[in-house]
């Protein structure tokens, strides 16, 4: 037998729903925030990742799922999906459509991690991104519809939101970082040994103990951050106090992508171990302009799905039902079987979910079979029920019958 490759999963047919409910209620409030989708290849030119999350990111330095095609091309499997929108936003013009252009995203992304518990090779993100505005009221819409959305699938969670500044303010922080840094660099890891002249606001993004330890006693970033960016932060935080959103600021946070500027946020939740951010996001004002295009400042998020189910399963959180027929409709001969047929058709056609034998089963065990598929309502077609265009339809919550004529199943259906 040949096995799922590692870190990835399957989800089953009695699984499925759960995750319809998680892609139809962030569609739902998509809607809501009038954000349209967009689609973009499962795998793009390397260069791409390279050049939009960033050389100093362990997602391009350790995590991609890199390789050559045929064409001698070198091509990445997608990591994430904010890279993809900016070039999407790029090569089609949208930069000439009305502002600001407000997208999102349901996709699977692909990073080369040690598999754990919310945590894959293959995973699944609900991102939006929006392009062309750089007012602090569309940092706090982002976050807002992020909250929506974790509220709407009932799981708590903790907002923490920071400023990680702009070229300028960042700077001067870098300068600070560094000369924290700097006596402890023999004890940091290799990686952020690296990072120390790359990219010094990275290293406290590593995941070491040893390192986070080191990173506790650093300069907060809050304290450097340059009048328009510390106005542009206070703006939000205003903005999520005024309308009751619950935050704390946490300084630490600087998010695993190279492309961020000011505000940057997640929500976290510690029922699900480790593993405990469920949505991450931020602004990129340079991204877009960083990969070739014009200069268009853009804010967005991407929340991990097997993460959030994991969340709501270990929290208990109500999923909908999971899909049954509405009626099972029993034969037990040649023809009476063909009548099942064809009236189990003609109700599908009209889009309601019926359900018949497909293995010769005895009427006893089509019983049995329609209560384990829980159908709602089951009907036997006998000889009688043929010879009459009618037939008993029994309701299998309270156990009552009804007769029906065939020709108005249908109409009997819809009005219970
Ligand atoms: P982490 O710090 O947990 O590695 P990250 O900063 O790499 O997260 P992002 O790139 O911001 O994560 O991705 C956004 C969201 O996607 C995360 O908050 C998480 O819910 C989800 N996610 C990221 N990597 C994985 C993964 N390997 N498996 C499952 N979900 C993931
Ligand atoms: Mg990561």
């Amino acid at each position: 037998m040949i096995n799922i490759p590692k870190g990835t999963k399957d989800v089953l047919p009695n699984q499925s729903y759960k995750w319809q409910y998680v892609e139809n209620t962030a569609r739902e409030v998509a809607r809501a925030f009038n954000l349209s989708e967009i689609r973009t290849p499962t795998f793009e030119y390397t260069e791409l990742f390279q050049r939009g999350v960033g050389e100093t990111t362990d997602v391009v330095n350790k995590e991609m799922y890199t390789f050559e095609d045929k064409g001698g091309r070198s091509i990445t499997l997608k990591p994430e999906g904010t890279a993809g929108a900016a070039r999407l936003f790029i090569e089609n013009g949208l930069a000439s459509s009305p502002m600001p252009v407000k997208t999102f995203y349901i996709t699977p992304a692909f990073r080369y991690e040690r598999p754990q518990a919310g945590r894959l090779r293959e995973f699944h993100q609900f991102g939006i991104e929006v392009f062309g505005s750089s007012a602090f009221q569309t940092d706090a819409e982002v976050i807002f519809a992020a909250s929506a959305f974790l509220d709407k699938l009932g799981v708590k969670t903790k907002l923490e939101i920071n400023s990680i500044g702009c070229k300028v303010c960042r700077a001067e922080y870098n300068k600070a970082l560094k000369e924290y840094f700097k006596p402890h660099l023999a004890d940091m890891c290799e990686t952020c040994r690296t990072r120390f002249d790359k990219n010094p606001l990275r290293m406290l993004d590593c995941k070491e103990e040893g390192c986070k330890k080191i990173n506790a006693g650093a300069p907060d970033i809050t304290d450097y951050l340059c009048g328009e960016c510390s106005q542009h932060f206070e703006g939000v935080k205003s903005l999520l106090s005024a309308q009751g959103l619950e935050f704390t600021i946490n300084p630490r946070i600087v998010r695993g992508l190279d492309y961020y500027s000011k505000t940057v946020f997640e929500f976290v939740s510690d029922a699900i171990g480790a593993q405990g951010t469920v949505c991450g996001g931020g602004r990129y004002d340079g991204l877009v302009e960083q990969l070739g295009g014009q200069t268009v400042p853009a804010i967005g998020f991407a929340a991990g799905i097997e993460r959030l189910l994991l969340l709501m399963e270990n929290t208990g959180a109500k999923f909908p039902e999971e899909q049954k027929p509405r009626i099972y409709i029993a034969g037990m001969d040649v023809e009476t079987r063909a009548k099942a047929f064809e009236i189990a058709t003609a109700l599908r056609l009209k889009g309601i979910s019926a359900e018949i034998d497909h293995l010769n089963r005895s009427v006893k065990a089509q019983f049995k079979y329609a209560d384990k598929l829980g159908a709602q309502y089951v009907a036997v077609i006998g000889g009688n029920e043929l010879a009459n265009g009618e037939v008993n339809i029994k309701n299998m919550t309270d156990g009552t019958q009804t007769a029906v004529k065939f020709n108005e199943i249908e109409t009997y259906l819809n009005k219970q």
